[in-house]
């Protein structure tokens, strides 16, 4: 590949995006991706904030596609970078490789539910009788829509559909009857696939591409947003039975029960929900979770029955007798896809009450909808390792975060890759003039939790007080999320100041940026979900150490399975997870050449901890600050600047 024919000043990128400018990072990445796609071999890159890796990439992987006539598969975890990419980057791509004489073709797949099922469509339209009026009408304008539609992913509809509607319309893998259905000439799924089928690259996300549904073959994948593979996998090599979805299950049963005048199955819904219900707060009432738990902490389940109970048991026999006998008429489908969902239902049960591996974490956490018992794996690393990467095609890692104090090597054996290749580019920004850092001493302990919120929350009052612009206030507990909103509220005013969940994350973000003098206050996804340049985020506070939450169930199952097989459950685990978010917290700050701001810790562990430095030292290089009138002269500088 010739380098400066693409990423040159005057190469195709130059071309295709007014305002580029090369950057030797984003080369030195391009380089190492395509010597992958032709030579083979695993990559991990962590590509700092602004190194423009998108496109370090996706240009050598659509070359490589183009010229080659190959498929690669590029995975995000979040739906706001894959729209990033389709949007933006790729048709970037495709304006170079066109100034190049090569057509790229791209396209994007989602999970099976975000399309619309033409059958489904028709055979509710089929049953009026279980539809209101609105929706009637609804159902018909969509009918007359497909008529005409390239495509059948939820997000193109031409009107929203109300979320009970869409999951009796929406594809649903348990029924879709594929090319041999009546349906397949009208199906919009089936474009959406064919243009996969055709694409070189191909968007998926990262739930999707775990999921074992079948994707058009390919001959490389790169996996964006990589720091979170570990959890997307956990997340789909895991399983949840509960009681909210055995009631909404049953309730299909009922439904349909009425339907076909069948008032036994009405009677066997009704004692599988009753029965269901009994056995599932038994088990968590025995692991000593009595009532809703809001951090959804869980509890680990120590012992269970071998067997669901069983009113389940009876449920699905009945219903493969229905199904059966249903053979030839308009209730079949119906009746074959409630059964495999109350299998599937069983079964997911089953894999909780007798896993299949030692190396599995089960517990039971009470949500809103009632108890639910999980299982998710412990070594997701193999899990990977045997599944997503033993296919024998390169697999490309990137993220702006995933070293850690041992550079890349924790990473790479955490999701199965130890012998990839490494490749850290630092960010091009100049952070010892654009940022700044504070360790506040003095905060209480958070064991003492009435004084650890007081604290903070002062202590952030008082650093609002001192930046002129947008404020982000960066939790790990919910609980100490709302308290501290509530007081904070109080002492700042002429300010807005949100929390994450008041509305959603995205329209939330876009007012903070709107603000430009905001104070947002988030957990979670805020760490690394958050992209707002310039002066409307001024000043991020990391309010915790971002470590995993030791009494929640999961992290005391890991413990335990950690020091079982000789590892030491905070140095091999909980610190490089939480050092990784921490530099994603950080991240959040600078994102363009011209942004200035300041990072604020309010645990001082940072500082008298030994591991402490172990956070520092994965910080870049910026200016100290030791008080809040630092902190003040810090944005005066820049204001006179
Ligand atoms: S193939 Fe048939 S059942 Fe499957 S999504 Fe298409 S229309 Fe629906």
């Amino acid at each position: 590949m010739d380098l400066a024919a693409l990423f040159g000043p005057e190469g195709a990128l130059a071309r295709a995006r007014s305002g580029y400018e090369p950057r030797p990072p984003q080369e030195a990445m391009a380089g190492a991706v395509w010597q992958s796609l032709e030579r083979g071999g695993d990559l991990v890159v962590e590509a700092g904030t602004g190194v423009g890796k998108s496109l370090a990439y996706l240009l050598p992987a659509a070359l490589w596609a183009a010229t080659r006539d190959r498929r690669v598969i590029v995975s995000t975890h979040t739906r706001a970078l894959q729209e990033q990419l389709l949007n933006h980057e790729l048709p970037t791509a495709a304006k170079a490789l066109e100034a190049l004489g090569l057509p790229l073709r791209y396209a994007m797949l989602m999970g099976a539910d975000n399309y619309l099922c033409v059958q489904r469509l028709a055979r509710l339209r089929a049953r009026p009788d279980t539809v209101s009026e609105t929706g009637k009408e609804l159902l018909d304008r969509l009918d007359t829509w497909t008529r005409d539609a390239q495509t059948g992913h939820r997000s193109n509809l031409p009107e929203l559909i109300p979320q009970n509607l869409w999951d009796r319309i929406a594809r649903d893998t348990d029924v879709c009857m594929g090319p041999g259905g009546p349906y397949w000439d009208r199906c919009l799924w089936r474009r959406d696939r064919e243009r996969a089928d055709r694409a070189h690259i191909l968007v998926v996300n990262h739930a999707l591409l775990l999921s074992g549904a079948r994707l058009p073959p390919s001959d490389a994948m790169i996996l964006d947003e990589a720091h979170n593979l570990e959890d997307a996998a956990s997340a789909r090599y895991g399983v949840a039975a509960g009681l909210g979805r055995a009631v909404v299950l049953t309730e299909e049963v009922r439904v349909a029960a009425k339907l076909y005048a069948d008032e036994s199955l009405s009677a066997l819904a009704d004692e599988a929900a009753s029965g269901l219900g009994r056995f599932l707060e038994d088990l968590a009432r025995g692991s000593g979770l009595n009532a809703p738990d809001e951090e959804n902490q869980g509890k680990l389940l120590e012992s269970t029955p071998d067997a669901p109970p069983p009113e389940l048991l009876a449920l699905d026999k009945a219903l493969a007798e229905a199904a059966a006998a249903a053979e030839g008429r308009p209730d079949e489908t119906e009746m074959r896809m409630l059964h495999a969902r109350v299998a599937q239902f069983g079964h997911d049960l089953m894999a909780v009450l007798k896993p299949d591996s030692s190396a599995t974490a089960r517990w039971v956490a009470w949500p809103r909808t009632g108890p639910e018992l999980r299982a998710a794996p412990l070594d997701v690393g193999r899990r990977l390792a045997e599944g997503l990467f033993s296919r024998g095609i390169p697999a490309i890692l990137t993220s702006a975060t995933l070293s850690t104090g041992d550079g890349l090597k924790d990473f790479k054996s955490r999701v199965g890759l130890p012998e990839a290749r490494e490749l850290v580019l630092d960010s091009p920004y100049d952070y010892s003039t654009q940022a700044a850092f504070w360790a506040v001493e003095g905060i209480p302990d958070p064991k003492d939790e009435e004084a650890h919120a007081a604290a903070v929350t002062q202590m952030c009052a008082d650093i609002v007080a001192r930046v002129p612009g947008g404020v982000f206030l960066l939790f790990s507990s919910w609980k100490l999320l709302k308290r501290v909103h509530g007081l904070l509220r109080k002492k700042i005013a002429g300010r807005p100041v949100w929390a994450q969940g008041v509305s959603g994350h995205e329209a939330l973000v876009r007012e903070f940026e709107d603000a430009g003098d905001a104070v947002l206050l988030g957990v979670d996804t805020f760490w690394q979900g958050i992209d707002v340049p310039g002066e409307a985020l001024s000043c991020v506070v990391l309010v915790k150490l971002p470590f995993p939450n030791v009494s929640s169930a999961l992290e005391e199952a890991r413990r335990r399975w950690l020091e079982e097989n000789g590892r030491d459950y905070f140095k091999d685990w909980s610190l490089p997870r939480a050092v990784m978010k921490f530099r994603q917290g950080f991240g959040r700050l600078i994102r363009t050449g011209t942004d200035r701001g300041a990072v604020v810790c309010l645990d001082s562990r940072v500082l008298k901890k030994g591991y402490g430095k172990t956070f520092l030292r994965s910080l870049p290089p910026c200016k100290k600050l030791n008080g809040l009138d630092d902190l003040e002269a810090f944005f005066k500088a820049d204001a006179g600047a």
